[in-house]
Order: C-alpha cells, then sequence, then structure tokens
C-alpha cells in the first residue's frame, strides 16, 4: 500500500471513534463504529425492539425519563419545544375509566416516515431496525418532524451544554430516542430498560423480537399487545402490552 492510501485509511479508522458522520450515502459512522468494536455490521437478521407493559408502569414514575436525560446530556424538559426522547403520557380508556401510565419514545418503525420524506438521508434506519438521524447531514429542515405520527421527535433550539462521548448532540439539528445504540452495539440494553428494572417496576423488555427465544418475543407471544396507532401501518418496534 503506499503511504498516501495508508494515511488516509489510518484517518478514517480513526475518525469512525465519532458517530455520526457521514462517509458515503447510506454510510455513516455509527455502522463503521459498530463494526470496528464488534467486527460486524448491523445485522437485518436482527430486529430489536421493546415491549412496554402498562400494567407494571407506575403513574408518576419518571426513571426512565430521568435516565435517557442523564445517558445523553439532555436537560430536563421545562418548555414544550425543549428536547424530549422519551415522555410519560396517562391513557384514559373512555369505557372502563381505568387509568394507564406508559412511557412513549421513537417508535422505531419498519416503515418510517421520518426516513421517507428527509431530503438529505440524514434519517434512516439501520439493517437491525434502529432509527437514527445522522446529525451532520441533518439541515434542520424539520420535514421528519411533521411526517412523525408519535411526536417523536426534537429540534435543538438553543446551543447544547454537558456533551456526552456516545450522544454527540448540536443546535439546528433534529433528534429522537436512539434505543442508546451504543449501549446496543457493546450487548448492553437501553438506560430507560436498566432504570426501569432499577426502580423496581421492570415494565420495558428490550431484545431481538426474531430471536423466538429471546425475553421479548416469548412475552409477545403469550401476550396481546398493541402497536400504537397501528392502522398506519407503520410497523412499530415499540410494543404497549395492557393497553
Ligand atoms: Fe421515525 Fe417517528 Fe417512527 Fe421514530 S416514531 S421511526 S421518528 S416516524
Ligand atoms: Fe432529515 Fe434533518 Fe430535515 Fe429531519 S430535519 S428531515 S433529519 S434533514
Amino acid at each position: 500500500m503506499n503511504p498516501v492510501d495508508a494515511g488516509r485509511r489510518d484517518f478514517l479508522g480513526r475518525s469512525a471513534a465519532f458517530a455520526g458522520v457521514a462517509l458515503a450515502p447510506g454510510v455513516v459512522l455509527y455502522e463503521i463504529a459498530l463494526a470496528r468494536e464488534t467486527g460486524k455490521a448491523a445485522s437485518p437478521a436482527v430486529r430489536w425492539g421493546m415491549l412496554v407493559d402498562t400494567t407494571r408502569c407506575a403513574s408518576g414514575c419518571t426513571a426512565c425519563v430521568d435516565a435517557c436525560h442523564a445517558e445523553h446530556g439532555i436537560p430536563a424538559a421545562v418548555r414544550p419545544t425543549d428536547a424530549q426522547w422519551i415522555r410519560k403520557v396517562e391513557l384514559k380508556d373512555l369505557r372502563t375509566g381505568a387509568i394507564r401510565s406508559a412511557p412513549v419514545m421513537c417508535q422505531h418503525c419498519a416503515e418510517p416516515p421520518c426516513v421517507d420524506v428527509c431530503p438529505t438521508g440524514a434519517s434512516f434506519k439501520r439493517a437491525d431496525g434502529i432509527v437514527l438521524v445522522d446529525r451532520h447531514t441533518c439541515i434542520g429542515c424539520r420535514y421528519c418532524m411533521m411526517a412523525c405520527p408519535y411526536k417523536a421527535r426534537s429540534f435543538v433550539h438553543e446551543p447544547t451544554t454537558g456533551q456526552k462521548t456516545d450522544t454527540p448532540r448540536g443546535k439546528g439539528c433534529v433528534e429522537s430516542c436512539n434505543l442508546c445504540v451504543h449501549r446496543v452495539d457493546k450487548g448492553g440494553a437501553p438506560a430507560c430498560v436498566e432504570a426501569c428494572a432499577q426502580a423496581g417496576h421492570r415494565a420495558i423488555v428490550f431484545g431481538d423480537l426474531n430471536d423466538p427465544a429471546s425475553e421479548i418475543a416469548v412475552r409477545v407471544r403469550a401476550a396481546t399487545t398493541t402497536q400504537l396507532r397501528a392502522d398506519l401501518r407503520t410497523d412499530n418496534g415499540v410494543l404497549y402490552q395492557g393497553l
């Protein structure tokens, strides 16, 4: 290899430690970082998803929201326009009066409208179902925010502080739940899932929906589950039980 090629290769390799820079259409450093750490790219055989058991989710508990903020360096939302990747909602059954509490975040749709409308390719879906925003190619047009049926995306209006190495954020970009992709690629679970378990609720199960032996797949087979606004046919990777 000539010295110029060797130097360029070394530069690209070192650059890959920083998530989110686009190298070519459809090739971003989230994927390259995964390849570097695990020796393999995101697999289409896997479909990462979450099951939220609303019968276990406690009204008033915000452990998942707090953990998300801490994990990604997001200040607590004060104004309606502040960034928010996950929010708690209360749902009332008008026939029975029963009230359920549940977290709502990016649903990691298999058919994501946010990706369809993005003019730059910044919104993209990995082979394993995780939907992400490459903030280096996001131009802040906010088409994806309008297209998302789940109000899952936020626009960053203010300069960011408290940045985390694994979650670069920036004013003028759109962002949403990234399923803690940096943890998942190392074999871990999203911060909200761990925090919910630590709070004693275990209301969120994370795993591979395509693996019949995984806890999430077993639970989905055993219970009646719902995709939010299933009529929209976005085929969400986040499922709800007890609604
Ligand atoms: Fe995109 Fe919204 Fe679906 Fe997330 S929930 S994949 S942001 S359309
Ligand atoms: Fe794509 Fe960014 Fe526009 Fe959303 S705001 S559609 S991610 S360029």
